[in-house]
């Protein structure tokens, strides 16, 4: 058998018939893409060719131009497009052009079918792209020759039916070309003005000349967009790429554009989406930034461009200073890195910040999108916390409906306080409840909230803004000589009732309370739990809590309202009755509630049951 001298008839798989067929018939309006998607496979071809010679010259034609050339034919209909890439061979193209299709085919039909729309635009990001010159084309020829030197030239011809047919072919350069027979409503693309409009519009960018017919000089501009300078980039062109290369059909967030020379020459353009959580069809599978040198993809997914805590950001960072012949491995040791992030990082955090002062709603849109990466940027490297602490944004028992910085907080603080107080709590509704705040409550001072479960790690590395210490308001030093002016002052349960009450609560509370004592700084509330060393880390105990760890409760110091009315009644009942206990074990559980460390709240059902029978039967 001469596999490799006859014509060989293959028949395509079941997911790319369908794709052929929907394309083939498809009324997609923008059929002129697939002009960008034979132009950036050519351009990919020549990538890998270049990248291939920087280790290996034993290629053929080492010296042949990296160029890609058109020549269209009104007359016949046809279209020629040419690269000197690296070029395939006869089982490459059968993988390539025949096989690998398949999961991006049946992608792509997915959401063709899931989705309304034109997306012939984004045909090329599911792998596919080639095919889309099925909208277009009667039949369609690929003469290929491997830059491999003792592989030979190949031949694949479609019409878009069913199979497709491999053969021998003449062609002594390296690379590829193709030619289209265009259908006949698509003459349009052999018009050589026509052809010029599209590249402009798709194709500028891409990196090697692209000429048309008899032309010397090329049509396209050759820099890629990041390369472009700002001023001549539109709004819809950075929507475009962002939409091209990340398959996110919603407008990015923000843009950062840059390009600097000092201390590291870099270009960069990066965005961050609209929505922290990536779709079905994204195209992102990790994080990390696209790490090009001179228009050459290096590394993907780079992750040493950024801190962690911006693994969010996506694009492409693009700088002259790396070595050509850098390896992936290379790249990372490299002592350029440590400066490409510092320059990176710098800019991204500045435009947070511009966007905070100048669009506090697309801001807010972001703050809930990706606080929390900012926030465990700050539980990870405290060090950092002084670049972070400006873009953070927190509710407050004063101001509990909008977002407040930092710099809002101390701006409102009162004359003489010295501290910025927050409290830490399950959910923004019931840590207002919470009796550390009612000291707070009474003085009129602001509180920040921390309910987000990222607030505990964060806290571990966030002690201090400007001058001003974070203080936790269960353990923050309080001044009881000034009397709240708006609280009538409740009578106190006399000391000698009050301290066999206090006998009683340790009593029933036994080992689980250090202690059981009088409060000087609650109003509405019966009683609180505080921490019996002053120096405890109830934000700790709450990480371990989160994290699943072992847990037990800490043990706390019971402190009671003396002026309470509820108190005032329990002394009423009779002294150990069934009913004081559980009323005081009751206590006891709903400060451990509000304290959000209940290890099981619904075992505090039945007893609730039993408060509800002794009350109704009060009522008879
Ligand atoms: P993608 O470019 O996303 O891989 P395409 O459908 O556009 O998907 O192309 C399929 C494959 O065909 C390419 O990955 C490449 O291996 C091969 N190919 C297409 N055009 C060329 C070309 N001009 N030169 C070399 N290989 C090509
Ligand atoms: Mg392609």
């Amino acid at each position: 058998m001469s596999e490799t001298t006859d014509t060989q008839q293959y028949s395509f798989k079941a997911e790319t018939k369908q794709l052929l067929n929907i394309l083939i018939h498809s009324l997609y309006k923008d059929r002129e893409v697939f002009l960008r998607e034979l132009l950036s496979n050519a351009s990919d071809a020549l990538n890998r060719l270049r990248f291939e010679m920087v280790t290996n010259r034993d290629v053929l034609d080492p010296n042949a131009e990296l160029t890609i050339h058109i020549t269209a034919d009104k007359e016949a209909r046809t279209l020629v497009i040419q690269d000197t890439g690296l070029g395939m061979t006869r089982d490459e193209v059968i993988e390539n052009l025949g096989t690998i299709a398949q999961s991006g085919a049946r992608k792509f039909l997915e959401l063709t079918k899931e989705q309304k729309g034109d997306f012939s635009q984004v045909i090329g990001q599911f792998g596919v792209g080639f095919y889309s010159v099925f909208m277009v084309a009667e039949w369609v020829r690929v003469t290929s020759r491997s830059f491999r030197k003792d592989a030979e030239a190949v031949t694949w011809y479609a019409t878009g039916e069913d199979n497709y047919q491999i053969g021998p072919a003449d062609k002594s350069e390296r690379g590829t070309r193709i030619e289209i027979k265009l259908k006949e409503g698509a003459a349009e693309f052999a018009e050589e003005f026509r052809l010029k409009n599209i590249i402009h519009k798709h194709s500028d960018y891409i990196g090697f000349p692209i000429f048309i017919g008899e032309d010397k000089t090329a049509v396209n501009k050759q820099t890629s967009l990041w390369r472009t300078s700002k001023q001549e980039v539109t709004e819809e062109q950075y929507k475009e790429f962002y939409r091209q290369t990340t398959l996110d059909f919603e407008d990015p967030l923000l843009h950062v554009h840059m390009s600097t020379d000092a201390p590291v020459q870099l270009y960069a353009l990066l965005y961050i989406s609209s929505k922290a959580e990536r779709s079905m069809f994204s195209l992102r599978k990790d994080d990390g930034l696209k790490l090009y040198t001179r228009n050459i993809l290096i590394d993907e997914y780079n992750k040493d461009l950024l801190p962690e805590y911006l693994r969010f950001v996506q694009g492409v960072v693009d700088s002259e200073d790396l070595p050509l012949n850098v390896s992936r491995e290379t790249v990372q040791s490299s002592g350029l890195m440590p400066k490409l992030k510092k320059v990176l990082t710098n800019q991204v955090m500045r435009e947070l910040e511009n966007l905070a002062k100048n669009n506090a709603e697309k801001y807010e849109t972001f703050w809930k999108e990706f606080g929390v990466y900012l926030k465990q940027g700050i539980a990870a490297t405290p060090a950092e916390a002084d670049t972070i602490n400006p873009l953070l944004r927190f509710k407050t028992n004063l101001n509990p409906e909008t977002w407040s910085s930092l710099a809002d907080y101390v701006s409102r603080m009162k004359e003489g306080q010295k501290e910025i107080y927050y409290i830490v709590g399950e959910d923004p509704k019931s840590v207002l409840r919470s009796p550390h705040l009612d000291y707070f409550h009474s003085q009129g001072t602001e509180v920040l909230l921390l309910t987000d479960p990222m607030d505990s790690f964060m806290l571990m590395g966030l002690h201090k803004y400007k001058d001003f210490d974070l203080k936790n308001v269960a353990q923050a030093e309080v001044d009881t000589k000034e009397k709240p002016k708006d609280q009538p002052e409740a009578e106190k349960i006399p000391d000698a009732d009050f301290n066999s009450l206090v006998e009683t609560f340790k009593k029933v509370l036994g080992e689980r309370v250090t202690d059981v004592r009088a409060s000087n700084r609650l109003y509405q509330s019966v009683a609180r739990l505080a921490d019996a060393d002053a120096n405890a880390n109830p934000e700790l105990q709450r990480v371990y809590k989160y994290l699943g760890k072992e847990y037990e409760i800490p043990k706390k110091v019971l402190e009671l309202n003396a002026s309470h009315t509820i108190l005032k009644d329990l002394l009423k009942l009779e002294s150990n009755s069934e009913l004081q206990n559980i009323i005081i074990e009751q206590i006891y559980d709903s400060a451990l509630l509000v304290e959000g460390i209940h290890p099981d709240p619904s075992s505090m059902a039945p007893r609730v049951q039993q408060i509800i029978e002794a009350a109704l039967k009060q009522k008879q």
